[in-house]
């Protein structure tokens, strides 16, 4: 899912394109990502855009009249920019919004359709929709305000640091280079937490964002992100699994659900110990290995 540093070059790659620029007209090729009915999604045509901003991990654009578009990519939703008044052709595309300039399109890959298209009257209807959570560049955020947001329930950091109602705009890929940047386990508690651990966590949380926030925009100042993905080389261990950890050259490891895994180097973050990965702790029983010894010692039987 596209996260707060894809947001953000995103909105570096649009605002040049359409700020200020007419909205001429929207196509929408199914009605289901429109997710509301009033005002109608004609009242935005002809309307020019005077601010993008990012909402979580949502994407605003403020038109005249205090008219918001608000697009939520969800997982597989990615924009594009095209020749004006491109066709809307294949499957995958579901939307249109044409500038004079050239039109912004949204696909979504596979056939779950989650991306969602909200059209909003007024600004205080933006918050109804922000989940809430921690703004980590806001002036007020600091050290005590980031703590007491993720101290809020006892969760795993992983968990706490993916909540878009704990921080806003991280999600599963740099989670996991946030933690391994801090060299926190993922499962560690919140509520077990030591005061100079915090202290790693929160300089983590903002050097790994502004790093990625600074690659991913610089990169879209010079063309328009066509290529948006959790998957970077550039990245120490997110998507990494089975290669050396940049840090210590340790193979990273992974925790894996129905849907997506964790990524993290055992050596810089748990103190050696392979956390149980569901799938592999199932097959293995009281046999599933607990140190990165015994897990090498297994895959050479
Ligand atoms: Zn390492």
């Amino acid at each position: 899912m596209p996260e707060l540093p894809d947001i953000a070059a995103y909105i570096t790659a649009l605002e040049p394109r359409i700020l200020n620029q007419p909205l001429e007209r929207i196509r929408l090729a199914s009605v289901f990502i429109l997710r509301t009915v009033d005002p109608p999604l004609s009242s935005v045509e002809g309307k020019t855009v005077r601010t993008i901003r990012r909402v979580g991990k949502r994407i605003a654009m403020g038109l005249d009249e205090d008219l918001w578009l608000v697009i939520h990519l969800m997982i597989a939703g990615r924009l594009h920019w095209k020749p004006a008044r491109t066709k809307l052709a294949g499957r995958n595309a579901l939307l249109a919004l044409d500038f004079p300039s050239g039109t912004l399109t949204l696909t979504e890959a596979g056939s779950k359709r989650r991306a969602s298209l909200h059209v909003l009257r007024g600004e205080q209807t933006l918050h109804d929709i922000d989940p809430g959570g921690l703004e980590i560049f806001a002036p007020a955020t600091n050290l005590e305000s980031f703590r007491a947001a993720l101290m809020l329930e006892n969760r795993t950091l992983k968990r706490a640091l993916t909540d878009p109602r704990i921080v806003s705009g991280i999600g599963n890929a740099y989670s996991d280079e946030i933690l391994h940047a801090a060299q926190l386990s993922p499962i560690a508690q919140t509520h077990k937490l030591k005061p100079e651990e915090w202290e790693r966590l929160f300089e983590a949380t903002r050097a790994t964002l502004t790093r990625w926030v600074e690659l991913l925009s610089s990169e879209a100042r010079k063309k328009f992100p066509e290529g948006v993905t959790a998957f970077r080389p550039e990245m120490a261990v997110h998507g990494r699994f089975d290669q050396p950890c940049p840090r210590c050259g340790e193979k990273v490891q992974r925790i894996r659900y129905a849907d997506n895994e964790t990524n993290y180097c055992a050596c810089c973050q748990t103190g050696g110990k392979v956390l149980a990965d569901r799938s592999l702790s199932r097959l293995l029983g009281s046999d599933w290995p607990r140190t990165l010894d015994e897990l090498e010692a297994l895959k050479r039987r």
